[in-house]
C-alpha cells in the first residue's frame, strides 16, 4: 500500500535549506511553505461566484530563496531534473514553458504589483503529489510567494496575504496560461490545518470552519490518473456555465435558481448549470452537517455531489467512481471525487478503525480492474498531535541579498 507521508515541517524546511546550499553554494535567506489542499465539497463553483470548502493538507511545498545582485533568475525543483535560468525581463505572460512558469510567474506578478524584486535563486521541494488534483501548482506558487514576501521584509498581514493570493493567481492564469478560479491559491495562503476554509467567491469572504472529525480520518486517494487543466475539458465547462448564466439573464450562476435552470432548453447546458446550483447549496449544507457531526448527512451530500459531477457535469472517470464506491462499501461514512475532475483524487471520511480496510479495499479493486496502483494520504488524522502540523512560514533572518559581489 502506498501512503504519502507529509513529513515534519521543521525537517523539510531544513532539508530545503541544505539542498539550496548544495545547489547554489550558499544558504538561502528565506524559506516559505504553503500546503496542498483537498476540497471537501464545492467543485467548479469558484468561477461561478459560488462557495467552496477546501481543507489545507499537512502535505506542503517548501521554497528557499536568496536575492541576487543581478537580474538573473534560477529555479530548481527537487521534483524536476533541470534548473531553469532566465532574466527578470524574460518572464512574462506565456513566456516560460513548463513547471518553472509557476514559480517565475510569481516573481513577475509581484513585480507587476510594484514590488522591487531583484534576480533570485530559488529551490523548491514538495510533499504534495503533482497533478493529483491536490493543488501542487498553488502550493508551489504560494510557497514561492511567501518566501519572496519574507525576502522583501513584508509581514504576512491580511492585506499582504490577499496580495500574495492575487499574484499567485496571475502567475497561473497569465504566465502559465492555466485557468484557475482562485480557490487553490486562497486556501494555500489562508488555510489552517485541521480546519476547512469556507470561501464565498461572490463576496470574497472567508471563514475558518472547525473540522472536528472526532474518531474519523479524512482520507484522500490519488487515483494516479493525471488530469490536465489546460486541456479543453475545464474550459468547455466554464463556457457552458457562462452560456447558462447568459440564457438565464444573471451575471453568474450564483444568482440562478433551480426552477429556472430546469427550464433551460439545451440539455447539456441545463445539466452543467444544475450541477453548479445544487453544488453551491450542498456546500452550505455540508458546513451545517459538519458542525453537527451528522455523518449521515455528510454521506448523503457527498453522494449527491459525486453523482452530480459524474452525470450532470461529466467530469468523473472509472478510477474515481471505483475509489468512491469501494470506499463506501468498505466503511467510509462519506466519499466523493474531489478537484477539477478528469482524474485526480477522491476524498472520504472514514472511521479511524476502518481506514486500513478502506485503503486495502481500494487497492484491491484497482488491481482487479487493471488500474494503476493508487496512493493514499491522510488529510486529517485527528489523533496526530498538532506539533506535526503546519507552521505558516520560516524565516532565516535578515532579508539581505546573499552572494552580493560573489562571482556567480
Ligand atoms: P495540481 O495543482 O492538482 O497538482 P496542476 O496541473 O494544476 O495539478 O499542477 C501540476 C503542475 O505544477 C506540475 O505538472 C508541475 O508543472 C507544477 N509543479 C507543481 N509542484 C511542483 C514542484 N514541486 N516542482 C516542480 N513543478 C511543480
Ligand atoms: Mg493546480
Amino acid at each position: 500500500m502506498s501512503l504519502v507521508e507529509p513529513g515534519e515541517p521543521a525537517a523539510l524546511a531544513s532539508g530545503v535549506r541544505t539542498a539550496f546550499a548544495d545547489r547554489y553554494g550558499e544558504p538561502p535567506v528565506s524559506v516559505g511553505r504553503a500546503p496542498g489542499r483537498v476540497n471537501l465539497i464545492g467543485e467548479h463553483t469558484d468561477y461561478n461566484a459560488g462557495l467552496v470548502l477546501p481543507v489545507a493538507l499537512p502535505h506542503a511545498t517548501y521554497a528557499a530563496v536568496c536575492a541576487r545582485a543581478d537580474e538573473l533568475v534560477r529555479i530548481t525543483s527537487v521534483q524536476q531534473d533541470e534548473t531553469w535560468e532566465g532574466t527578470l525581463a524574460e518572464i512574462g505572460p506565456r513566456s516560460v514553458d513548463g513547471w518553472a512558469g509557476y514559480a517565475a510567474g510569481v516573481i513577475w506578478a509581484l513585480r507587476q504589483a510594484g514590488h522591487d524584486l531583484p534576480g533570485v535563486d530559488l529551490l523548491v521541494d514538495s510533499r504534495v503529489p503533482l497533478g493529483a488534483g491536490l493543488s501542487s501548482s498553488a502550493a508551489l506558487e504560494c510557497s514561492v510567494a511567501v518566501a519572496l514576501a519574507d525576502l522583501l521584509g513584508l509581514d504576512l498581514t491580511d492585506d499582504v496575504r490577499r496580495e500574495l493570493i492575487e499574484a499567485c493567481i496571475r502567475a497561473e492564469t497569465e504566465v502559465v496560461g492555466a485557468p484557475t478560479g482562485g480557490m487553490d491559491q486562497t486556501v494555500a495562503v489562508l488555510g489552517e490545518a485541521g480546519r476547512a476554509l469556507l470561501i464565498d467567491f461572490a463576496s470574497q469572504e472567508t471563514r475558518q470552519v472547525p473540522l472536528d472529525l472526532a474518531d474519523h480520518t479524512l482520507l484522500v486517494t490519488d487515483t494516479r490518473v493525471s488530469h490536465e487543466l489546460t486541456d479543453g475539458g475545464y474550459g468547455a465547462r466554464r463556457a457552458d456555465c457562462d452560456t447558462a448564466a447568459h440564457a438565464l439573464g444573471v451575471p453568474t450562476l450564483r444568482e440562478a435558481d433551480l426552477a429556472s435552470v430546469d427550464q433551460l432548453n439545451e440539455d447539456r447546458v441545463r445539466r452543467r448549470a444544475r450541477h453548479v446550483v445544487t453544488e453551491i447549496q450542498r456546500v452550505t449544507d455540508t458546513v451545517t452537517a459538519l458542525e453537527q457531526r451528522d455523518w449521515d448527512a455528510v454521506g448523503t451530500l457527498f453522494d449527491a455531489s459525486h453523482l452530480s459531477m459524474r452525470d450532470d457535469f461529466e467530469i468523473s472517470c472509472p478510477e474515481l467512481d471505483a475509489a468512491v464506491s469501494v470506499a463506501v462499501q468498505a466503511g467510509a461514512v462519506a466519499a466523493r471525487m474531489t478537484g477539477g475532475g478528469f482524474g485526480g483524487s477522491s476524498v472520504s471520511v472514514v472511521p479511524d478503525e476502518r481506514v486500513e480496510a478502506v485503503m486495502r479495499a481500494i487497492d484491491a479493486a484497482f488491481a482487479l480492474e487493471g488500474f494503476r496502483p493508487p496512493a493514499h494520504l491522510h488529510a486529517v488524522r485527528p489523533k496526530v498531535p498538532t506539533s506535526s502540523q503546519l507552521e505558516p512560514r520560516y524565516s532565516a533572518g535578515p532579508s539581505t541579498p546573499c552572494g552580493v559581489g560573489s562571482s556567480r
